[in-house]
């Protein structure tokens, strides 16, 4: 994706940055901070022009656009200081920074970075303007298909990618499907929105599932439908799919980059409005 995509990417949602907020969660022993790094909404022609799409659409939620945000997660415990995601970056207004600083968090003790994917709304806030670490002691976990499937190490990579892994390329890690990447920490891959699109499950409890959806009032009574920015849509829908399916099972809490904020609640049955709904976590 080149820097035109970026801003191609940018300009379909609206942005608008307020006063950051900041909402806490406790999972065992570890605290999970969601932090919103933007609001956005999420525009009803990101789904396409399929007149059939567009009336399941209406009929949800018959409005223009849906509301959505951008969402980093950050995980505290005894020993470390771990982010899921990074946000646009300073560049894009990001109140990531603010956030941290307010939570006491200098960006030096961050010890590592998960990353769902490699879209420049997950990796913007890990580099400044002019390339250096913003997190200089971070590792940073990613999965071996997108490091792979994104090209991220070779000459063809969009430029904040090349850029992110310029900064990193000592401290990045990949793993495999189902590796536990840190104590308590397991990494599902659910591709499709990306060729690596990974979710990571905290304690067999709190499932990060990063762009898994993009729109709730959409997406979870009809899991079938896709942005455009899911690339490879038959493995999306399924993807989305088995992990609804699975969070509900299992009573997961699941935390979602563009998730309304702070973007974290339980999965339940659609009832008559489709296949699943969401119930937020306040
Ligand atoms: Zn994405
Ligand atoms: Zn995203």
């Amino acid at each position: 994706m080149n820097k035109l995509m970026i801003f191609s990417m940018l300009g379909c949602i609206s942005l608008a940055f307020a006063a950051s907020p900041v909402q806490r969660f406790t999972v065992d022993d570890s605290e999970v901070v969601a932090i919103q790094d933007a609001t956005q909404s999420i525009a009803v022609a990101l789904f396409g022009d399929d007149a059939g799409v567009q009336q399941a659409l209406a009929k949800l939620y018959p409005r223009n656009s849906a509301p959505s945000s951008v969402n980093v997660f950050l995980i505290r415990s005894e020993k470390r200081i771990i982010l899921v995601d990074t946000g646009l970056g300073n560049q894009h207004g990001s109140f990531l920074s603010h956030a941290l600083d307010d939570l006491h968090v200098s960006p030096a003790q961050v010890t590592d970075i998960l990353l769902t994917h490699l879209h420049p709304d997950h990796i913007g806030g890990m580099i400044s303007s002019v390339g250096q670490a913003m997190f200089p002691n971070a590792t940073v976990w990613l999965s071996q298909e997108e490091f792979r499937g994104m090209k991220m190490g070779s000459r063809e990579a969009a430029p904040l990618m090349r850029n992110v892994y310029l900064a990193y390329q000592r401290k990045l890690k990949l793993f495999k499907d189902e590796q536990e990447i840190l104590p308590g920490i397991v990494a599902r891959l659910a591709v499709g929105h990306t060729p690596g699109h990974t979710t990571f499950l905290l304690n067999d409890k709190f499932l990060f599932v990063g762009d898994l959806l993009h729109a709730a009032v959409w997406q979870f009574p009809r899991p079938d439908l896709c942005t455009k920015w899911d690339a490879d849509p038959t493995a999306a829908v399924a993807a989305r799919r088995k992990v609804l399916q699975l969070a509900q099972e299992k009573e997961l809490t699941i935390a979602g980059a563009h998730l309304p904020f702070p973007g974290v609640g339980t999965v339940k049955s659609g009832g008559d409005r489709g296949e699943f709904s969401f119930q937020p976590k306040r």
